[in-house]
C-alpha cells in the first residue's frame, strides 16, 4: 500500500510553528517511503475563514520546499460530504436534529451527550452521529505507540452536517481521508478527543481506518502550551526576524522527533531520508529560542557569502557591494540576519570619540602614517609595548575602541583595511582629541 499523508490546515490565520511541524512530519513520513503528500484546505467553518490564510499556507509549504502531490479544498467537495451524511442516516447511524445551536454539549447541557432529537424521526436539520452506548472504541496511536480507548458513553452525538449544508470537521476529514486514500493521519494532540467520532464514522461508512498519530504539544519555556499569547509563533515573524528557513525547519523537526544517534543537523532531504516513526518522542518538547539561535548561526555559517548577501538585502539598506565587503568579517557573529546592521554600524558611522591612552594612540597614528600595513603595525606595537611595559592586548583594545567604539569586534586590522588609511587615522585622531 502506498504511503499517503496529508497536511490539512484550516485557513483561519497566519501559519505558525505547529503547522510547520505537522507538515514536516507528514511530508517526511510520506516521502521516506516514496509516498504522496497531500495538501488539503479544511475551510468548512465559514465563520473562521480567512481567505489570505490559504495563500500564506501555500507560501509556507513552498518556502520550506514541501511540494505537495495533490491539492483539495473542502468547500469544493460539499456533495461528497452530504452524500456520506445521508448514507449514515439511511443506515441508522446518524439522525436529523432540530435543536437550536450546534450540539447539546455546547448549549450548556454539559452532561447530555445524547441528543434529544435522536428518536424524533425528523427529516430536516443538522445531521448528527448516533453514537452507540456502552461500547469500547480504540486505536493504536502511531506517535504514542500505545492503544488509546474510549467508552462510547463518553462520546457525544457530534454534528456531521450542519443545517447550512456544510460538513463539520469530523465528517469532512473522515470522508476526505478515505476518498483520497490517506494511509497515515498525523495531527495535533488537540484533536485526540475527536478521534473516537472519526473511528465511528470510518466504521459506519465501511472505511478502512488509517494509521493515526497525535503529535505532542510544544511547550513554552515558562510552562504551558506554546501559544500566540506567549509571543508570536507565526512563521512569518520568525523569517522577518532573520531566521533562515532551513534553520527554523531543522529546529522544528527536532521538537518532538529525534534520530537514534542524536544527530542534530538535518536538511529537509536528510530528514526525509532518516525519518523513522519510532523517532517520535512521547514527552512534550520545549521551545528554547537559544537552541533556534544556535541552529540559525550554524546555517548562516554554512551559507555561501554570495547567497547570504542576497538574503541580507531584506534586512539592511546597505548596498550589495558593501554587504559583500563586510560579510567575511561578521558572518560568524550573526545570530540572525537582523544583526547585520548593528554589527557593522561602525563601518558607516564613526563612533563617538572614546578618549583613550594618548601615548598609545599617537604611537599608532605615527606608525600608520608611515606605513598603513597590518604587519608593520603589529611589529611596531610589540616593540613599543615592550619598551613602555604595556600589554599588547591593552594597546589593541585602545585602538579598537578608538576606531570602532566597541570592545569586541572582528580582527582590528581587517576593519582598518576596509575603513582605509584616511578614515582610520581620522578616528584615532578624534579619540586623541586632536580633531
Ligand atoms: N483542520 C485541522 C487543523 O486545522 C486539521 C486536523 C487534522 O489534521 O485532522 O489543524
Amino acid at each position: 500500500m502506498k504511503v499517503r499523508t496529508r497536511f490539512a490546515p484550516s485557513p483561519t490565520g497566519q501559519p505558525h510553528i505547529g503547522h510547520l511541524r505537522t507538515a514536516a512530519y507528514a511530508f517526511a513520513l510520506a516521502k521516506h517511503s516514496d509516498g504522496d503528500f497531500i495538501f488539503r484546505i479544511e475551510d468548512t467553518d465559514q465563520k473562521r475563514y480567512v481567505p489570505e490564510a490559504v495563500t500564506s499556507l501555500k507560501n509556507m509549504l513552498t518556502t520550506f520546499n514541501m511540494n505537495w502531490d495533490e491539492y483539495y479544498v473542502q468547500s469544493e467537495r460539499l456533495d461528497l460530504y452530504r452524500a456520506a451524511a445521508e448514507e449514515l442516516v439511511a443506515t441508522g447511524h446518524a439522525f436529523y436534529c432540530n435543536c437550536p445551536g450546534k450540539n447539546a454539549k455546547k448549549d450548556g447541557y454539559s452532561q447530555i451527550l445524547r441528543d434529544p432529537c435522536r428518536e424524533k424521526k425528523l427529516t430536516v436539520g443538522a445531521i448528527k452521529l448516533k453514537v452507540p452506548d456502552g461500547e469500547k472504541i480504540s486505536f493504536r496511536d502511531l506517535v504514542f505507540q500505545k492503544e488509546i480507548s474510549w467508552n462510547t458513553d463518553k462520546v457525544f452525538d457530534a454534528t456531521l452536517l450542519k443545517s447550512d449544508g456544510f460538513p463539520t470537521y469530523h465528517l469532512a476529514a473522515a470522508v476526505d481521508d478515505h476518498e483520497t486514500n490517506i494511509s497515515h493521519v498525523l495531527r495535533g494532540y488537540d484533536w485526540m478527543s475527536s478521534t473516537p467520532i472519526h473511528l465511528l464514522v470510518y466504521r459506519y461508512l465501511g472505511y478502512e481506518t488509517p494509521e493515526i498519530g497525535h503529535l505532542t504539544d510544544v511547550q513554552s519555556p515558562e510552562g504551558g502550551k506554546l501559544s500566540k499569547r506567549k509571543g508570536s509563533t507565526s512563521i512569518s515573524s520568525f523569517l522577518d526576524h532573520g531566521y533562515l528557513p532551513a534553520a527554523l525547519l531543522n529546529f522544528i523537526i527536532l521538537l518532538g522527533w529525534a534520530p537514534k544517534d542524536n544527530r542534530e543537523m538535518f536538511t529537509l532531504d536528510e530528514f526525509v531520508e532518516n525519518f523513522n516513526e519510532n523517532g517520535f518522542q512521547k514527552a512534550n518538547p520545549v521551545f528554547h529560542t537559544e537552541k533556534l539561535d544556535w541552529f540559525n548561526q550554524q546555517y548562516i555559517r554554512k551559507t555561501a557569502d554570495t547567497k547570504l548577501v542576497k538574503m541580507l538585502a531584506k534586512f539592511t539598506d546597505k548596498t550589495g557591494a558593501e554587504i559583500t565587503k563586510l560579510i567575511p568579517l561578521v558572518k560568524d557573529r550573526l545570530v540572525t540576519l537582523k544583526d547585520f546592521d548593528a554589527l557593522t554600524n561602525y563601518f558607516f558611522t564613526a563612533p563617538a570619540p572614546v578618549p583613550g591612552n594618548a601615548a598609545i594612540i599617537s604611537h599608532a597614528i605615527s606608525v600608520l602614517e608611515k606605513n598603513f600595513d597590518g604587519k608593520f603595525l603589529e611589529e611596531q606595537s610589540r616593540a613599543f609595548c615592550a619598551q613602555k611595559n604595556i600589554k599588547v592586548g591593552d594597546y589593541f583594545m585602545t585602538l579598537r575602541q578608538a576606531v570602532t567604539g566597541q570592545t569586541a569586534t572582528p580582527p582590528l586590522w581587517d576593519i582598518m583595511k576596509i575603513l582605509g588609511k584616511e578614515e582610520t587615522i581620522s578616528r584615532l585622531q578624534s579619540a586623541h582629541g586632536q580633531k
